[in-house]
């Protein structure tokens, strides 16, 4: 069958790597010059299938009204008159229920923890290599009543099967020496010995090499415009002044997925939610960390890539906005130097921003459509990187009418009718 992927972020690439494995004909469509260059490419690097807890919660829309108006809030919220935002906004609130968090963490889990398994498979296939480190992931808290508030959930992922173990700021620093300067302060951690971390970017950009070895065909440079419908298919994708056919479409466009889908009927509600990253290359890596750290106080990521410190964070519901406001990407920059002080210089860090397409249940978007030969995959949020592997083996399956090897129930589309 001949299959086109629209969209060569972490997403597309690992679904055509998948598809071509089993015998497809694929062919990647994307707007940039190659692939990885949205939103897969400088994010917080962290493979991190036992945190995949969803944004919604109980406590999330108060913690939401107490950052209101704070420049340096990990969520900003951009009041705008937009109709798809307002009403991802009312989903997400009727998702902030113990019941759906229960629920949503369920599905969320699922597809992580299979694609952290998935993801080893393709290492261990291809060789291929992006600054990963199997040092596993250390969430850290400050704040006493956070704390308490974090460790139900520690009890509950375990029970979905999750390896997530409570330490204390002693073993915090066991773990990760290089916490030190804020030792004093730390009040707890949990620990997952068996997440990861890596380059996304590198991921995606060598995972795309080795699709173009195994036939997987790239159109890069060209701008997907519409989806051309017959019925019940999908007859052809119209690009910059050409029309490509495939018999079949995956649409792994990230953020933008739903415009695409929009003038078909089909809602799909994952709206951009702008993150910051900086990249600092390290002047001393002994002051630098090895684990890949969660700081739970203003929910910032720090992955080590090789010999510079990735450090990212912060959510803002801003539309398709990329600006990247200075003060808030120094903010971030500044709280990893109070914390590992001098390891590199601030003034080399690259900056960035990108979109994390997010739905209101923190549950990606996979599969089937209404449209016989049209399927999606995106909606992976603030955990693309760490689902990308297994959306991209379980999409190709469903394609291939191969059975997935988890089941796909809550995560597709359906859900959202
Ligand atoms: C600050 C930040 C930190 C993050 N940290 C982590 C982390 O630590 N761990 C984790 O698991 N995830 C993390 N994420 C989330 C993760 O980066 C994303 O979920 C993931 O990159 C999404 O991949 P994607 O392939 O769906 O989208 P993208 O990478 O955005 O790919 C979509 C592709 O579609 C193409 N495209 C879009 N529209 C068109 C069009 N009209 N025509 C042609 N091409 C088009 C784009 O060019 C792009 O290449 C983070 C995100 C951010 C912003």
């Amino acid at each position: 069958m001949k299959v086109a992927v629209l969209g060569a972020g972490v997403v597309g690439v690992a679904t055509a790597y998948f598809l071509a494995r089993s015998g497809h004909e694929v062919i990647v469509v994307d707007r940039q010059a190659e692939a990885g260059l949205e939103t897969s490419f400088a994010n917080g690097g962290q493979i991190s299938a036992n945190h995949a807890t969803p944004w919604a919660t109980p406590g999330t829309p108060w913690k939401a009204v107490k950052w209101l108006g704070r420049r340096d809030a990990p969520l900003l919220l951009h009041l705008r008159a937009d109709l798809a935002l307002w009403s991802w906004c009312l989903r997400f609130l009727g998702n902030c229920t113990n019941q759906r968090m229960r629920i949503n963490t369920e599905r969320a889990l699922r597809v992580a923890v299979y694609s952290r398994a998935q993801l080893a498979e393709v290492r261990e296939q291809t060789g291929i290599q992006y600054d990963q480190l199997q040092r596993g992931i250390l969430h850290f808290y400050r704040d006493p009543e956070e704390y308490g508030s974090a460790l139900p959930q520690v009890d509950l992922m375990n029970r979905y099967g999750c390896s997530r173990h409570i330490v204390s700021p002693k073993e915090c620093l066991e773990i990760e020496p290089a916490l030190t300067a804020i030792g004093d302060d730390l009040v707890g951690g949990i620990f997952s010995p068996d997440d990861e971390s890596g380059d996304a970017f590198a991921f995606t950009h060598e995972l795309a090499r080795i699709c173009h070895e195994i036939g997987v065909s790239f159109r890069f440079d060209t701008a997907i415009r519409a989806l051309v419908r017959d019925g019940d298919r999908i007859t052809g994708v119209d690009c910059d002044g050409e029309r490509l056919r495939a018999d079949a479409y995956v649409v792994a466009m990230g953020s933008y997925s739903p415009l695409l889908l929009k003038p078909l009927g089909i809602r799909l509600p994952v709206v951009p939610a702008k993150g910051y990253s900086a990249t600092l290359p390290l002047t001393r890596p002994e002051a630098a960390p090895v684990v890949s750290l969660i700081d739970d106080e203003f929910k910032m990521v720090y992955s080590r890539l090789g010999n510079r410190l990735r450090i990212a964070g912060t959510a803002e519901f801003a539309g398709y906005d990329l600006s990247l406001d200075d003060r808030r990407a120094r903010f971030i920059l500044g709280k990893a130097l109070e914390i590992f002080p001098d390891c590199g210089d601030a003034e080399q860090a690259a900056l960035w921003t990108g979109l994390r397409p997010s739905t209101p249940d923190g549950v990606p978007v996979m599969g089937r459509t209404p449209i016989s030969n049209l399927f999606v995959n995106t909606g992976h949020g603030t955990l693309g990187w760490t689902m990308a592997c297994g959306a991209g083996r379980l999409v190709a399956d469903v394609i291939g009418g191969v059975t997935p090897a988890i089941p796909l129930d809550g995560t597709g589309i359906d859900r959202f009718a």
